[in-house]
């Protein structure tokens, strides 16, 4: 998607601090962090949402998780959360699926 600011960063089109890169995900630090550590976990190929992915997405679904893993233990954190909003109602704001990996401070359950 040419106007979507995650598949320029992917496509190394604008700059981000990019911390984990693979064949199909890319890890890169938020811009407006929420915690000591936050990094955002995008899929390379172009999905608007958790909503709209199916059945061909299950293997980037796990990629993703696996990555999140291997990013908190690159990080030494023990405690991490890790999110993705789905919808405006939910908080989300880029329309390029993301899973937010959270870490370095306690958090709250119920999250706000
Ligand atoms: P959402 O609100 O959709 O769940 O999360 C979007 C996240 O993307 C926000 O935490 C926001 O700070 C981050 N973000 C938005 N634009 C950029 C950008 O250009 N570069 C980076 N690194 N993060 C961005
Ligand atoms: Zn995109």
């Amino acid at each position: 998607m040419s106007d979507c600011i995650f598949c320029k960063i992917a496509n190394k089109e604008i700059e981000a601090r990019i911390i984990w890169e693979s064949d199909n995900v890319v890890a890169f630090l938020d811009l407006s962090p929420q915690a000591p550590h936050h990094v955002l976990i995008v899929p390379k190929k172009h999905v608007k949402s958790l909503a709209e992915c199916d059945e061909e997405d299950k293997d980037i679904l796990g990629e993703i998780q696996l990555a999140a893993a291997k990013i908190a233990e690159l990080l030494k954190l023990e405690d991490f959360r890790l999110v993705t909003n789905n919808g405006r109602g939910a908080g989300q704001s880029v329309w390029h699926l993301h899973y937010h990996l959270l870490g370095g401070r306690r958090f709250n359950w119920p999250p706000g």
